[in-house]
């Protein structure tokens, strides 16, 4: 009996991952319930579904694939953003980004923008293209991230929970590092962007606190074709202190402008260069204990409703 119970798994699993959809009807013969596509949704539908928000946060690596002229990983689940591609391809005459840089700013949901739209100006005005986006569950931060840079949702990457393994899916570095381009990822130690895609040919930049990675990261520009920061100032201050905190308003705003000044950055390091600059966020977050701290994690918009800003420049003509 333990036999046929495990064979009927397997065979719907291998169904199921050759991208077949299970109907009972085809097992008829079995006497427990077979659970195919139609009961299981994959979770980035499920989210954009739940939330009416037709995009999710997985296309920033087909996107950015795209963008770049570099194949996206095998294992998407998702297309790219087609408007964004094309407006950069229009504005690159056809060629693609060359340098791209990617700054995470942990914990930077829809609510922050709904609440301090004056803050999120100049930025807004910058970009080419905002992105309203769904996450995935569980909202927090390396289930989030693996989703981001894997386009790909937990059933894909794995991370289903908050814990930090080695992605072992492809991923957005996999695919440029393959294209022959230099990555770096900057971020206070132990965060998890720098730690659950350890094991690949890039430059991990460590630090004891966020505002040095990001200071670092004005630096190494030159060395790189892809740069990412992770930054989780906001996320520690919203956690302590609450949302609408005086500690958590200042990391916010040193957040923003950060942003600002990695953006200025590459306009000067890579003006030769068709680049790319994309401020990309995991999840939002929301008050508990009345205020007096923050959280996120729970399937609600507050927690699940985030913006992705592209913003491209091309080369400068005289060079
Ligand atoms: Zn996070
Ligand atoms: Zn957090």
């Amino acid at each position: 009996m333990g036999n046929r119970i495990s064979r009927r798994a397997f065979m719907a699993q291998t169904a199921l991952s050759a991208g077949l959809t299970v109907f009972a009807s085809q097992y008829s013969g079995f006497d427990a319930p077979i659970y195919g596509a139609e009961d299981v949704p994959i979770e980035i539908e499920r989210m954009k579904k739940k939330y009416g928000i037709a995009h999710s946060i997985a296309e920033l690596t087909p996107t950015v694939c795209a963008a770049s002229g570099v194949r996206a990983p095998k294992t998407c689940q998702v297309d790219k953003i087609e408007l964004v591609v094309n407006r950069l391809n229009e504005a690159f005459e056809g060629k693609p980004a060359q340098k791209v840089f990617i700054y995470c700013g942990d914990c930077f949901g829809d609510v922050l923008l709904q609440k301090h739209p004056e803050e999120f100006e100049k930025c807004i005005a910058e970009s080419d293209v905002v992105v309203k986006s769904v996450n995935v569950m569980k909202t927090v931060t390396p289930v989030c991230f693996a989703t981001i840079f894997c386009g790909a949702g937990p059933e894909v990457h794995g991370i289903k929970v908050y814990e930090k393994p080695q992605v072992q899916a492809e991923t957005l570095f996999d695919v440029f590092l393959e294209a022959g381009k230099k990555v770096a990822i900057l971020s206070a130690k132990g965060n998890s962007v720098i730690t659950i895609f350890r094991g690949r040919k890039i430059d991990y930049y460590p630090f004891p606190t966020d505002k040095e990675a990001y200071e670092k990261s004005l630096e190494v520009l030159n060395d790189y074709d892809l740069v990412v920061v992770h930054d989780c100032e906001h996320d520690t201050e919203m956690h302590k202190h609450g949302l609408d905190s005086p500690e958590a308003a200042a990391a916010r705003r040193a957040v923003l402008d950060r942003w600002q000044a990695t953006m200025a950055a590459t306009d000067k390091a890579w003006s030769g260069y068709n680049r790319l600059y994309v401020f990309v966020t995991d999840h939002g977050s929301h008050n508990i204990d009345g205020g007096a701290k923050g959280s996120h994690g729970d399937d609600i918009a507050d927690d699940a409703i985030v913006n992705h800003f592209y913003r491209w420049r091309k080369a400068d003509a005289a060079e």
